[in-house]
């Protein structure tokens, strides 16, 4: 790829290092992560729960409650800002009208007192330049446009009084009303009906296609990775062990815990699912206290090896853009 037609990043993650404090002890959670996100893509952040994908989700936008959370290093570059070193009015500023964030759960930043019409005006009013009627005017249009049947009732009504997917569509419409060019979803379907998830993808999908925002989405569901992302990231005990292009990951995962989350999917062929047991991984995530030295993954790899319990492999670059932390590999 020429220096001219390199995809822009819209975000750059460098070397991130987060703790958490628990009884007097610092216990590391994310372990110097890096990495991009380009504008125009969705990229996925995947992993087992306790893999630290949320956690340096929500430091993008400074949400970790600080303490008993500390970011020991690292940058988060927007442009030429870095998120970490911002005052915190500006930030606010940021926050909504630059990147925007949807959760797992719409009443985490939904407001139950309030009318969905209220919040997603108030959110226009705060960041962009607009009066109260044309406000409610964008407000029916947002509503309208992730599907929301009756927009101009819907607007009177509160978060109780809508359906699980009717908010997840709320909480999508307010995230991205102010057009942000950064969207970061957590889990943003794990909670809905298989129907109503792939009626949200193809909603965030569609979004994306319009306006040519960024997706961060974190997740631990591959075939919501395959459905939308370009690109993804394995997470395991707080680093990055793969990362690349979802076909050619998906093709060939290298990594043996890419492989374990890819073999306890289950997979249709030819219209009927597979005879076969799911396999999984057998053991937990450590936890943050008790990160196995070496290979953090060695005490669940069945391809462990005698070095890998002592030697740590890092991210190493296997085919262009493919990039995995295996011994198998380097
Ligand atoms: Fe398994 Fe060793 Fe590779 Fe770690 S480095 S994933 S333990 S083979």
């Amino acid at each position: 790829m020429t220096q001219k037609n390199m995809p822009t990043s819209e975000l750059q993650v460098q070397n991130l290092k987060i703790a958490f404090s628990s009884n007097g002890e610092e216990q590391v959670a994310v372990r110097g992560i890096s990495y991009h996100l380009n504008q125009g893509e969705t990229l996925a952040l995947v992993g087992e729960s306790g893999c630290g994908k949320t956690v340096s989700a929500l430091s993008i936008l400074r949400l970790i409650p600080q303490p008993p959370g500390k970011i020991l290093d690292g940058k988060i570059l927007f442009g030429k800002d870095d998120l970490l070193k911002l005052p915190a009015k500006e930030l606010r500023e940021r926050r909504g009208r630059d990147i925007a964030m949807i959760f797992q759960d719409p009443m985490t930043c939904l407001n139950p007192v309030l009318t969905v019409g209220e919040q997603i005006i108030e959110t226009l009013l705060r960041h962009t330049a607009i009066t109260r009627t044309a406000a409610r005017k964008k407000t029916i249009e947002l509503l309208r446009q992730v599907d929301i049947p009756s927009p101009e009732q819907k607007l009177n009504q509160y978060p109780h009084q809508l359906s699980g997917g009717m908010r997840q569509r709320t909480m999508i419409a307010m995230a991205v009303s102010c057009s942000p060019r950064v969207l970061i979803a957590d889990e943003p379907t794990t909670a809905l009906d298989v129907l109503v998830q792939a009626q949200i993808l193809d909603l965030l999908a569609q979004l994306k296609e319009e306006t040519l925002m960024s997706i961060l989405l974190i997740t631990h569901d591959l075939g919501v990775v395959a459905e939308i992302a370009q690109r993804v990231l394995v997470m395991y005990a707080g680093e990055i062990v793969e990362s690349g292009p979802v076909q050619g990951l998906f093709r060939k995962p290298l990594h043996p815990y890419t492989t374990g989350l890819m073999n306890s999917v289950p997979t249709l062929e030819h219209g009927q699912e597979k005879i076969h047991r799911l396999s999984e991984i057998s053991g937990t995530v450590p936890s943050l206290s008790q990160t196995p030295p070496g290979c953090p993954f060695h005490p669940r790899c069945p391809s462990a090896e005698a070095r890998c319990q002592t030697e740590k492999p890092v991210l190493k670059e296997a085919t262009p853009g493919h990039t995995v932390s295996c011994w198998l590999h380097q």
